[in-house]
């Protein structure tokens, strides 16, 4: 029984089994709770900590790894949502945690803002993707995590936490890409930028024609994003637009699919009726048309310099040794920043993703992928598969020890991890 007279798990919220959206993640949860307010979200974390509970936060389920999974209290963000306020003079906007990325473009456009980048797709909430240093692609654009500059958390005690870029930048540095491990995000602020337009393109290339072109379409365009495919089928695993006749080759296979988008002001009926363009509001554009089909991904951040030999060393690595791995290879990239456990932290990157059946295990290629970038430092993304521990994570990320001894800081006791966690952030 806890202070309030009642048992726990009817404070607490029932026992359930929790899945991630692909299904590789399961787990028995002791307490599943969904709290509607800041108050709500303190008081669950003080209650799991006299009833010696764990505790983790989940937002949609859209990471591959175990960073959710918890026999302990799992909250969901699901009810921590909506705009809370918008600050026209300074050109920011404060989120609450488990606001999906899709649920605020259209009012921030009404309000003539707009977030200044978004990846491939925009169902997940805004701290699940900060917190695993979600990205989009573009040489001089910072992922989703850069432009924040306050975050608001349920902390350890069960008392608001709130650190600023003005208060507080270092612990803002370790804070914004934290895999959950700060407590539950109450509220995210970030810079906006003026609402704009995106101009998509879309066309197919031979792969020694893409990376040839490569650098330069990085330098010259907003946003780059290519899919290499090495079959005919791997474009429809993915569900990529039809590009057959758009550029100059006519392949069907070992073939890349390109995207460039760049802001215009020209009207959406400049493009109309042409294939394999498209104008609209960026919030519109930025995920594509289609949803991605369920999957398994890893990707890594290798530098900026070296991307396009790793890029070429995946294509040798399927086309030799796992002709079997068909799924597109994707590439992107992203500007530097200063927050010490992003993939991009001080280094402009180059990003490499192979994936997998959902369902199918694809662990042998992941290996042999790991390999390649290993050799350049190759960081992961938080969120998609990777085989690392402590020790290799120490080496690649400058600063591990320091977000290690903030994070022993904030909850000392432990309260926000799980064992896949403790094993490389105790
Ligand atoms: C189809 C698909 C497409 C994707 N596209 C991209 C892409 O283009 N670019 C890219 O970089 N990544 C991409 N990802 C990865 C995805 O963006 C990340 O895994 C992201 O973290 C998922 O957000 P989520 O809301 O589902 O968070 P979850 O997966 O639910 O959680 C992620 C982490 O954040 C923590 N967390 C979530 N909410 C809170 C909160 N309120 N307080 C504290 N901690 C919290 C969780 O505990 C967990 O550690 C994609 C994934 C999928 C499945």
């Amino acid at each position: 029984m806890n202070e309030l007279g009642k048992p726990p798990s009817s404070v607490l919220g029932p026992s359930l089994i929790w899945r991630n959206w692909v299904s590789n993640q399961v787990s028995r949860v002791g307490h599943f709770a969904m709290p509607s307010t800041d108050e709500e979200a303190c008081a669950l974390v003080e209650i799991a900590a006299r009833n010696g509970l764990t505790v983790r936060v989940v937002g949609t389920g859209h990471s591959y790894t175990p960073i959710v999974a918890t026999d302990g209290v799992l909250v969901s963000a699901e009810r921590l949502t909506g705009i809370e306020a918008i600050d026209a003079e300074r050109g920011h906007v404060t989120l609450r945690g488990g606001t999906r990325i899709c649920d605020v473009g259209p009012a921030l456009r009404a309000a003539g803002w707009a977030l200044p980048n978004q990846g491939d797709i925009d169902l997940q909430t805004i701290s699940g993707a900060i917190s695993t240093g979600t990205h989009g692609s573009g040489d001089n654009i910072q992922c989703l995590a850069g432009p924040i500059v306050g975050m608001r958390f349920a902390g350890s005690d069960g008392q608001i936490l709130e650190v600023s870029d003005e208060k507080d930048p270092e612990t803002l540095h370790a804070a914004k890409v934290s895999v959950g491990m700060f407590g539950i995000i109450l509220s995210v602020t970030m810079k906006l930028v003026p609402a704009f337009d995106l101009h998509d393109k879309i066309w197919r290339a031979d792969f020694d024609e893409c990376l040839d072109e490569l650098d330069g379409l990085c330098r010259q365009n907003r946003s780059v994003r290519v899919f290499w495919c090495p079959t005919e089928h791997s474009a429809s695993l993915f569900s990529l637009p039809d590009t057959l006749g758009l550029g100059r080759t006519r392949n069907v296979s070992d073939v890349c699919e390109m995207r460039t988008l760049n802001v215009t002001t020209a009207s959406a009926d400049t493009v109309a009726g042409k294939r394999g363009e498209l104008i609209g509001p960026s919030y519109r554009i930025f995920p594509g048309s289609i949803p991605m089909p369920n999957h398994n991904e890893c990707e890594y951040s290798v530098p900026y310099e070296d991307g396009p030999d790793v890029f070429r060393a995946i294509r040798k690595l399927v086309q030799t040794k796992h002709p079997d791995q068909i799924f597109p290879v994707e590439y992107r990239t992203v500007a530097a920043d200063d927050i010490w456990m992003s993939p991009y932290y001080q280094r402009k990157t180059a990003m490499v993703s192979v994936a997998g059946g959902a369902g199918e295990d694809y662990w042998n290629f992941i290996h042999d992928c790991e390999a390649i970038f290993a050799e350049v430092g190759g960081r992961p993304h938080w969120g998609k598969l990777h085989t690392l521990g402590r020790e290799r994570i120490a080496e690649i990320y400058p600063r591990y020890q320091d977000f290690v001894a903030r994070r022993r800081q904030f909850d000392p006791e432990g309260r926000f991890l799980n064992a896949y966690l403790r094993e490389r952030f105790s």
